[in-house]
């Protein structure tokens, strides 16, 4: 049995008792990152690493399947920034989390090897269960979200976020979603919206989880209705689903972003106030590199001339170039809540800002099952939409993570993994035709 009969005996609607019986093939394609070519780009700065150089296509075997695991086949997955850190090795190669994780255990030995399968995202179909999987079984269509976390240790138990085994599934852990065949945990899956396609279902989960815990959940800011809240990158994988939140949640965002186009994007999807970066010139840190303060007070008085006030909230994911700015600006008494740092890491911000004015950095890192649950319940209700504007087969993910690498991209790229064409996958047609406007919006941008 090939790969490809099982994807096709998935696309004729085979029901699950069939698929189950289907046997496995030994290997399979899979996107990965090789550990020899580790140094590939020693001494080459980070804008000029170039992620087709590093990701290739290769067969590999199927990984072994254990307890409270799920073998799936993505039809679908997406690109996240994550692969364009692994593919250009930056800030550290991530097989030194592999090597840690096989020394912790048989079933963790089964992830360190020479390839790193990448991928964090997928719209899928279960092919086994292991052991001890009640809720879950083969024919299953899923949607997956990235915590991979065991459970075991107490300080999970308030919020798997906390867990100290906790892992981004095809970051930290090998067995991504950009291969035929996938290897998660049960405590993974989500039913997949029916009104959507394969590719737009896969493009949704690690950067809305991301922003709604961020915004919405019990565990970082916290949002009401009025909040005003500062996006950056707001036509970006976390920015666009942000943006959606705020506007859903009875807040009022003020969108930050770099071109007309994205203004325009913006526009189309109901934003009023939005701050294109890049016509206003804003850069804030002068030549010598020093925090340039009244450029950040002139960003400060924008946002206050666009809706009066100061922003309760600071989506912060930029860092070095702009986590200054966002530390100024925000509301005495605000937020800001922070999850990356796509600029750099080492931030300079003036701490008089922030204590004399009671002010709040949160760190927040994805979501737990719960949030991601929540997240994904708003998709399958139609009240988020993807963000999705281009959609590349698996051979082309290098391309894909070029240009995310060297923002080109608006929204999300998808990877078409077993699905041979995009538009394939809808069950709720209904549902889709009432929210077709919303599902096809930043397809323009593409
Ligand atoms: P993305 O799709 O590339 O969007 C990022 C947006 O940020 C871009 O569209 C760009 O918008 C803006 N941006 C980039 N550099 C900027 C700069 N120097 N100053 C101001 N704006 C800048 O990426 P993403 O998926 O949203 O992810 C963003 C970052 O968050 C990445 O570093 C990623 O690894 C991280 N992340 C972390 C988590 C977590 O759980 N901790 C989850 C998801 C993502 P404009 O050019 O239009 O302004």
């Amino acid at each position: 049995m090939s790969v490809t009969s099982i994807q096709q005996a998935i696309l004729d609607g085979a029901p699950g008792e069939r698929i189950a019986e289907l046997p496995l093939p030994e290997t399979m394609r899979a996107a990965v990152v090789r550990k020899a070519e580790m140094d590939h780009f020693d001494g080459v700065a980070t804008e000029d690493r170039d992620p087709r150089k590093t990701l290739h296509v290769d067969e590999v075997p199927i990984p072994p399947l254990g307890p409270n695991e799920v073998l799936i086949a993505p039809m679908a997955s997406a690109l996240n920034y994550n692969t364009v850190w692994t593919s250009i090795f930056e800030p550290l190669p991530t097989f030194g989390f592999l090597e840690r994780l096989g020394r912790e255990s048989d079933l963790g030995a089964r992830h360190d090897l020479p390839y790193h399968i990448v991928g964090s995202d997928a719209a899928a179909v279960v092919l086994r269960v292991g052991a001890g999987v009640t809720r879950w079984k083969p024919g299953d269509r899923v949607t997956v979200h990235c915590n991979d976390v065991d459970m075991q240790a107490p300080q999970g138990h308030e919020d798997s976020m906390l867990d100290p085994s906790q892992r981004i599934w095809g970051f930290e852990t090998n067995f991504g979603s950009l291969a035929d065949i996938s290897l998660v945990k049960a405590n993974q899956l989500m039913p997949m919206p029916a009104h959507l396609t394969w590719e737009e279902a896969a493009s949704l989960g690690l950067v809305l989880a991301t922003s709604y815990r961020m915004l919405i959940g019990q565990n970082a800011a916290r949002m009401k209705q009025g909040d005003i809240v500062l996006i950056w990158g707001a036509t970006g994988g976390l920015g666009g689903f942000a943006t959606q939140l705020v506007l859903n949640g009875g807040g009022i965002p003020v969108c930050v972003v770099s071109s007309q186009d994205k203004v325009d994007l913006l526009r189309r999807v109901g934003v009023e106030h939005i701050i294109d970066r890049k016509a206003e010139g804003y850069r804030f840190e002068t030549e010598d590199g020093t925090p340039d303060y009244a450029e950040m007070r002139r960003f400060g008085k924008q946002i206050r001339d666009l809706v009066g006030q100061d922003p309760d909230i600071v989506f912060e994911h930029p860092g070095r170039t702009t986590f200054g700015a966002s530390v100024l600006v925000c509301k005495r008494g605000g937020t800001i809540v922070t999850c990356a740092s796509t600029s750099g890491y080492l931030h300079e911000y003036d701490n008089r800002h922030l204590w004399m004015r009671l002010k709040r950095i949160i760190g927040s890192h994805f979501a737990n099952y719960n949030e991601a649950w929540e997240a994904n319940r708003l998709v399958s209700l139609g009240m988020v939409h993807p963000i999705l504007s281009k959609t590349y087969p698996l051979d082309q993910a290098g391309q894909g993570a070029f240009e995310m690498h060297q923002n080109q991209h608006a929204g999300k790229i998808g990877i078409l993994v077993g699905a041979p064409e995009e538009g394939l996958g809808v069950i709720d047609t209904e549902r889709r035709a009432r929210h077709l406007e919303g599902i096809e919006a930043y397809r323009s941008f593409g």
